[in-house]
């Protein structure tokens, strides 16, 4: 059931409207919107009582959603989210640029990729302390040392810190060094971690895992808001497919397809797309091209020395190319028009 107020509704219709939904026991999602505020809600298991809210003041309408989704859908808010981190976002009219080493190593190697990316005018520094890696013996990331290189960085450069959390603790250090909490393919549908998450304070940058349909991923995206946390940015990067011309298959497509259903921002990780360096920038460029609404970049200072995912790593000099052709390729497109 999703409750749609009056343009001019007040706030105290609306509070009085979460406050009935409460009442009867459910969880009430209020999501002002640009014309008006919608509430969402959730924790019912059968059909929720229409009449109750219909002749409340400043209800326009109550709707019945028979979709697996609640909160993730245009329904609820018919304009784009716009995740703001500080003074940063995604989801605007800007094209966020999300750039970093795929692991923290050193001090000397997060500050001289970080100096790059500032250069360049992203706004945001990605960098694992905690990695996901496929062998137990492969590096794992720096754990917490990592994160406070990342609070300097964030402290030097003025970048906004995006860094994945593995588990339930790793989210509270993420909240104590970083911005935004990653989470990876692997733990897409970790629903313990998701609901963690979703009880944040922080956004979420939720990648599709190793083989979700857009159905599972969109509902990991509903597990966080779910929660009450409504900052969710979505992350395409690439499924496993029968290809082996690359290390996933960047699905391009999920672009339009989220953004006909979904009011969340979507970007794309052309890195982990693909795997390859000769084809981050071409996949980056086809991604703005598609209207993804940001880019996530692996880059390294000495990619060939990268403790991690070195064989898709850009230079610094890579990196420079390839933001200022999306740039060039973002200024040309009009903003995709939702449906
Ligand atoms: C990463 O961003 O370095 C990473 C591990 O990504 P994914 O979860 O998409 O594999
Ligand atoms: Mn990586």
């Amino acid at each position: 059931m999703l409750i749609v107020m009056k343009a001019d509704a007040t706030d105290a219709q609306v509070a009085e409207v979460v406050r009935v939904i409460e009442e009867l026991g459910y969880r009430a999602h209020p999501l002002p919107g640009a014309t008006r505020t919608a509430i969402g809600i959730t924790g019912n298991q059968g059909a929720v009582d229409v009449s109750r809210f219909e002749n409340l003041a400043g209800v326009a309408e109550a709707i019945r959603v028979s979709k697996p989704y609640k909160l993730i859908t245009l329904d609820l808010r018919p304009e784009k989210t716009v995740v703001r981190v500080g003074d940063a976002s995604i989801g605007g009219d800007e094209l966020a640029i999300i750039a970093g080493p795929c692991a923290v190593e050193s001090r000397a190697q997060a500050f001289s990729v970080a100096e790059a990316v500032r250069r360049s005018g992203a706004r945001f520094f990605r960098g694992g302390a905690f990695k996901p890696r496929t062998s137990p013996y492969a590096f794992q990331g720096l754990g917490e040392e990592g994160l406070k290189i990342l609070a300097e960085v964030r402290e030097v450069y003025g970048l906004k810190i995006v860094t994945e959390a593995l588990d339930e603790a790793g989210v509270d250090m993420v909240e104590r060094y970083g911005d935004v909490i990653q989470i990876g393919a692997r733990n897409m549908q970790n629903f313990s971690l998701l609901k963690r998450a979703g009880r944040s304070p922080l956004p979420v940058l939720l990648k599709r895992g190793l083989s979700a349909t857009l159905d599972e991923w969109l509902l990991a995206a509903e597990y966080v808001m779910s929660e009450g946390n409504y900052n969710v940015v979505l992350c395409e990067r690439g499924i496993r497919t029968f290809a082996q011309h690359t290390r996933n298959t960047l699905d391009l497509a999920a672009i339009p397809a989220v953004r006909r259903i979904s009011h969340l921002p979507v970007i794309v990780d052309p890195s982990h797309g693909t795997g390859k360096n000769y084809m981050v920038n071409p996949l980056a460029r086809a991604g703005v091209a598609v209207g993804a609404d940001g880019l996530i970049i692996e880059v390294h200072d000495q990619p060939e020395r990268a403790l991690s995912d070195g064989a898709q790593a850009l230079t610094i000099e890579q990196y420079e190319q390839l933001v200022n052709e999306v740039r060039a390729i973002h200024e040309v497109i009009a903003p995709t028009p939702v449906g």
